[in-house]
């Protein structure tokens, strides 16, 4: 390709618009434009891009027995009524209805549609195993947008779906697919972790996020340095914290004005954050009530919500705590309660001697002990995990990191197949259902992904798996006749050689030449100048650790060859 026939827009002033360092640089770059809110145009760049990872998806979904197809993005409602999806995803799904006012939707993902069209035409366990995959567009209306590609509206994913007879069949195929995925991960080049995660209502333990670590990741996972362990905080379990024994003392009540905040609190009964219990109020669509933490923990909210079994959970506002407690938030606690729901965290009924609001403006508890001042509804472990929290598998302190989800692979049993009624006959004649597993990877966020790991000050450094182009070749001059011919010459070697270049044919300065070769990110420069000429001495810079490399017109190809394969 030569660059003055390339579309790669790039800017010099970085968007005002983009928070994170890929979106800057796909901006800045030429890679991406922006069409709405979460909606891109993938310019040329770009789109090469995502068809190498594609093509590195593919292969390894083909080499685990995975069979591409293409469902529509268009999809009618009657399967999603089916499962009970169709009112559960409320706003995320993009919604329209044609001419007969017939409901649709875009799709979000594919599992109603993939077990509506596999339950009808197969019907014998011979049938099965089936991994069926796609790539395509996915649509969900996401409340927030942003970070570019990171969380588009519109986005690129790859859907597997496995089908198999029974649970052994199903943890093959997750296997299977877990393996694809640290293959995939691997080859882009990417520092990722699988992690345990949160399987919602499916419950189990049947689900790992592939999470590529980084700064800008909206996700937060803990893991041990010394055992295997990585989690999502979210589904990190813990176990209770036991303090040291003491005397119980009586309950007293307390004043303490104005202290409204644990930090408050404390600083004012000069006591320690963990002698404290911290009260909070939550409304669900099925009532209040109230969730109980040590002063120094959060609740894990999704640990919360998993456990109510409430499909929202918000925080209760003023009426409904005074209608709980009687007083206003701040001062609230559970001893004395009658007809509340309370959940305390485990680690809450531990404590001797601690404090709590007193349901009382103005007013606290201290020397109160859990189980003889009040009895919770139910003990669990609710709170957030937190860094040098026990490892739950080996009891080192953990660390945390942040995350970027790029996959997920998930053990779905029969979520879909009993609504949908998805069975086969089994080796004795016998109806059963098909036991199902989904498995995504954001093709678009993977690219992003890839930015936010791969770059510094002057650009994107791409892994040479995923670069647009392998080399960029820059003749200093291009008015140099012996100088431009060079380039061609080279330009057309690489590409025979099955090497994707770009000749810098540009009537520029080679200092905005190379500005754009660093913004873009090739992996190698090629630099001919009167060295090339005079001395048969080609310059080769590697992007990625500034290294200058000069080769003969004799033997480049090959050090190109292997360099690349170290990039
Ligand atoms: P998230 O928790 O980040 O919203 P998710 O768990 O809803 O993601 P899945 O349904 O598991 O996402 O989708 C599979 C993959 O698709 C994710 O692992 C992620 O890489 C990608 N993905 C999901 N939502 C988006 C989005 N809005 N923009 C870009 N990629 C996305
Ligand atoms: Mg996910």
């Amino acid at each position: 390709m030569l660059a003055s026939q390339l579309y790669a827009p790039t800017l010099r002033e970085t968007p005002a618009e983009a928070e994170i360092v890929s979106h800057q640089l796909m901006l800045r770059a030429g890679f991406i434009r922006k069409a709405a809110g979460g909606v891109y145009t993938y310019l040329p760049l770009a789109w090469r891009v995502l068809r190498k990872i594609e093509a590195i998806v593919r292969e390894e979904m083909n080499a685990k027995g995975g069979q591409e197809l293409a469902m529509p993005i268009i999809q009618p409602a009657e399967m999603w009524k089916d499962t009970g999806r169709w009112d559960v995803y409320g706003d995320e799904m993009f919604r329209l209805k044609d001419r007969h006012n017939r409901d649709f939707c875009l799709g979000p993902t594919h599992e109603e549609m993939i077990t509506t069209t596999v339950k009808s035409d197969v019907r014998s366990y011979r049938q099965l195993p089936l991994l069926l995959y796609q790539i395509q567009n996915k649509y969900r209306d996401e409340i927030r947008p942003r970070f570019g590609l990171m969380r588009g509206r519109e986005f690129i994913m790859k859907d597997l779906y496995s089908f198999d007879r029974d649970e052994q069949g199903l943890n093959e195929s997750y296997n299977k697919m877990y393996d694809a995925y640290s293959r995939i991960f691997t080859r882009c080049g990417l520092n990722f972790r699988p992690v345990e995660a949160d399987p919602g209502a499916i419950g189990g333990s049947g689900t790992h996020e592939f999470m590529v670590v980084a700064d800008s990741g909206e996700a937060a996972i803990v893991y041990c340095p010394k055992c295997d362990y990585a989690a999502n905080v979210e589904k990190a379990e813990l176990h209770p914290i036991t303090p040291a024994n003491e005397t119980a003392l009586p309950l007293e009540e307390k004043a303490t004005p104005g202290t409204k905040t644990i930090e408050a609190l404390t600083a004012f009964l000069a006591v320690a954050p963990d002698k404290t219990i911290k009260t909070l109020a939550y409304t669900t669509e099925k009532g209040s009530f109230l969730a109980l933490v040590r002063g120094d923990h959060e609740v894990n909210e999704i640990k919360l919500q998993n456990l109510m079994k409430c499909l929202t959970l918000e925080m209760a506002d003023e009426a409904a705590v005074a209608k709980m407690t009687g007083c206003t938030p701040g001062f609230i606690g559970p001893v004395g309660l009658k007809g509340v729901t309370i959940i305390a965290d485990a680690t809450v009924m531990n404590l001797f001697n601690a404090v709590c609001g007193a349901n009382k403006p103005d007013y606290h508890y201290i020397q109160v002990n859990p189980g003889r001042d009040f009895v919770p509804t139910q003990t669990a472990d609710i709170r957030m995990i937190q860094e040098n929290d026990p490892c739950p598998r080996c009891s080192y302190p953990v660390k945390q990191a942040r995350g970027i989800e790029v996959g997920q692979v998930f053990k779905l049993f029969t979520k879909y197949s009993e609504p949908l009624k998805a069975t086969y006959l089994d080796v004795n004649g016998k109806e059963q259902l098909m036991v199902m597993g989904c498995y995504g990877i954001g093709v678009s966020r993977t690219m992003a992904a890839a930015i936010e790991q791969h770059h510094d000050a002057n650009g994107i450094i791409w892994p040479a798996a995923l670069a647009p182009f392998q080399t960029v070749i820059v003749p200093i001059n291009t008015k140099d006749e012996a100088q431009t011919n060079l380039a061609k010459t080279i330009y057309k070697q690489l590409n025979d050689a099955g090497y994707e270049s770009v000749l810098d044919d540009r009537d520029e300065r080679p200092g905005v030449k190379f500005k754009d070769a660093d913004l873009i990110g090739y992996p190698l420069k090629i630099t001919l100048g009167p060295k090339a000429v005079n001395e048969n001495l080609i310059e080769v810079k590697v992007r990625r650790s500034g290294e200058v490399f000069y080769f003969t017109l004799e033997n480049y190809l090959q050090e190109v060859q292997a360099l690349l394969n170290t990039l």
